[in-house]
C-alpha cells in the first residue's frame, strides 16, 4: 500500500477529516495520488445531510468497482465520514469492493482499519470515544494561507431535521490551550487565515477553564501573526451579550456571521426544535448589526419543512426581506434517517418546494445583487485564493465578510498573499476589483 486518494465530499468538517485521515495514512508511509483509480488506497469521505446520500455512495463505489477490476486499483476502499457513520456495516454487504467502514468519532483509527484489511478482515469502526481523539499533529494540511482548526466536535440540539448528532456524536470543545497552541503552530507555518470549525460553535466551553467562545476568540486574537480569523457554524441561542461585544472589539475577527434561522414561522421553528422565535431570531440580528454595522450576515434556510405553509413560508420571506443576509444558503427539506421531522405528517408536494425554493433565492438575488453594488469604489483586503474558476486571466480572493472579488492578475500576484484591491462593479455573486494603487495592506503581514 504504496498511496492514498481521498475523496472529500459536503462541508469544512469533512474537509479538514480528510486532511486529518491523510495525516493518519501518510504516518503509516502512504503518499498521495492523483486520482482514486491510481491510488493503492482510496477513502470516500462522505456527507449524509442531503437525500439520496446512499445511493450516491453506492453509485460512487459501482465506479471505483470497474476501475479495480480493469487497472487493479485502488486495491482497498474505505468508507468514512457520516454515511459510514449512518449505514456502519450494513454497507459492507451491499458493496462488495469496500473493506472498511470508519465513521468521523474513528478517524485515529484508520491505522487499525488498514492492518485488519490487510489481516483479510472486513471492519467497520463507528461510534465515538468519550473524548474525541483529535491529534493535531497528525493533519496533512499542505501550505495553504487559509486553514480550518476544529474548536468543538458534535452536536447537542436535536434539532427534528438534522442528522449531525447522529452521525458526528454529542458535543466537545477542545481544550483551549490546545487550540491556541495549534493556531501558533499553524501561523508559523505561514498561514494567514484561521477558520473555527463546530457545529455549534458558540456553544464552546473550555473543558479545563471553563472559557467560552467570545474568551478563546480574544484569545486567539491577541496571538501575534493571526492575519485574520473566522469561524461557522453560530446557533443563534448561544449568542450573549459579552461573546458580541469580544466579536465586536477582536479586530483580527472577520466581519462574516454565520447565523442560519431556518425559518420565519414560529410554528415551524417550534416543530424543528430550533430553540427560538422569529422576533427572538430579529432581536438577535439587531444587537450584532448595532455592534457591528459592517457585519455581512450569512444564513441557512429550510423550504417546505413538513406541513409548512404559504404563510409560514412567507414568513420565511420576510425576514430574509428584513435582515437582508448577504449570503444565504437555501434547501428543501429533505428527510433524514433517524430524525423526527422523517416521520413527520404533512410532505409539503415537490411542486410546490421547487416554486418556494425558486421564490427564495429569486428575493435573496436581488438582495444581494442591492448589497454588493453598495460596495463600489470601497477598497477590500483580500487574501488570494488563485485564478478564478471562469474568466481568462482573472484571480480570484475572498474579503474578511468571505464576499469573492475577481480581479485581474498581475505579475507579482502569488497564492496566499494579503492584497487591496478597490471594487469597481459586482454581480449578485461576486465582487469586481482591481489592484488598489496604495497596495499596502491595513494590517501587517504575519511575522511569526
Ligand atoms: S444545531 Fe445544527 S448541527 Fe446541531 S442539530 Fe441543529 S442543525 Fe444540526
Amino acid at each position: 500500500m504504496r498511496t492514498y486518494f481521498v475523496e472529500t465530499w459536503g462541508c469544512q468538517m469533512n474537509v479538514l477529516d480528510s486532511q486529518r485521515l491523510a495525516g493518519v495514512l501518510e504516518a503509516c508511509g502512504l503518499q498521495p495520488a492523483d486520482r482514486p483509480e491510481e491510488a493503492d488506497v482510496a477513502l470516500l469521505n462522505t456527507c449524509s445531510v442531503r437525500e439520496k446520500a446512499v445511493q450516491k455512495v453506492l453509485s460512487r463505489l459501482g465506479e471505483l468497482k470497474q476501475a479495480k477490476q480493469a487497472l487493479g486499483r485502488p486495491r482497498v476502499v474505505g468508507l468514512c465520514g457520516c454515511v459510514a457513520e449512518q449505514e456502519g456495516r450494513g454497507l459492507l454487504a451491499r458493496s462488495a469492493v469496500l473493506d472498511f467502514v470508519l465513521g468521523p468519532g474513528r478517524v485515529a483509527q484508520l491505522g487499525r482499519a488498514l492492518e485488519a484489511v490487510a489481516a483479510g478482515e472486513k471492519v467497520s469502526l463507528t461510534g465515538f470515544a468519550p473524548s474525541q481523539e483529535y491529534d493535531a499533529r497528525l493533519i496533512a494540511r499542505g501550505e495553504g494561507a487559509r486553514q480550518f482548526v476544529t474548536v468543538i466536535h458534535g452536536c447537542n440540539q436535536h434539532c427534528t431535521f438534522c442528522v449531525v448528532p447522529y452521525t458526528r456524536g454529542h458535543e466537545a470543545s477542545r481544550p483551549l490551550a490546545e487550540i491556541t497552541r495549534e493556531v501558533e503552530g499553524l501561523v508559523a507555518l505561514g498561514a494567514k487565515e484561521i477558520t473555527l470549525l463546530g457545529q455549534t460553535i458558540n456553544a464552546y466551553r473550555c473543558p479545563a477553564t471553563g472559557a467560552d467562545f467570545g474568551e478563546l476568540l480574544t484569545r486567539l486574537g491577541s496571538l501575534p501573526g493571526v492575519w485574520r480569523i473566522q469561524f461557522v457554524t453560530s446557533h443563534p441561542k448561544f449568542f450573549t451579550d459579552n461573546m458580541i461585544e469580544a466579536i465586536a472589539q477582536t479586530p483580527k475577527v472577520g466581519s462574516y456571521l454565520h447565523v442560519p434561522f431556518q425559518a420565519g414561522s414560529d410554528a415551524v421553528l417550534k416543530r424543528m426544535h430550533r430553540g427560538y422565535t422569529r422576533d427572538g431570531y430579529l432581536e438577535l440580528i439587531g444587537k450584532l448589526r448595532r455592534a457591528m454595522p459592517d457585519a455581512t450576515l450569512s444564513t441557512d434556510v429550510i423550504v417546505g419543512f413538513p406541513a409548512e405553509t404559504e404563510e409560514d413560508f412567507e414568513a420565511t420571506l420576510d425576514v430574509v426581506s428584513r435582515v437582508r443576509f448577504g449570503q444565504l444558503y437555501g434547501f428543501v427539506f429533505s428527510p433524514r434517517p433517524r430524525t423526527p421531522a422523517a416521520r413527520y405528517p404533512g410532505r409539503v408536494p415537490r411542486s410546490v418546494t421547487g416554486e418556494r425554493l425558486e421564490r427564495l433565492f429569486a428575493l435573496q438575488s436581488i438582495v444581494q445583487f442591492e448589497l454588493n453594488q453598495s460596495l463600489i469604489d470601497r477598497r477590500v483586503e483580500v487574501l488570494v485564493d488563485g485564478p478564478a474558476k471562469r474568466g481568462s486571466g482573472s484571480w480570484q480572493g475572498r474579503g474578511p465578510d468571505n464576499r469573492v472579488v475577481n480581479f485581474p492578475a498581475w505579475q507579482s500576484i502569488r497564492v496566499g498573499e494579503i492584497e487591496r484591491v478597490v471594487v469597481t462593479g459586482a454581480t449578485a455573486h461576486a465582487l469586481l476589483g482591481v489592484r488598489a494603487a496604495d497596495n499596502r495592506s491595513d494590517q501587517q503581514t504575519p511575522s511569526a
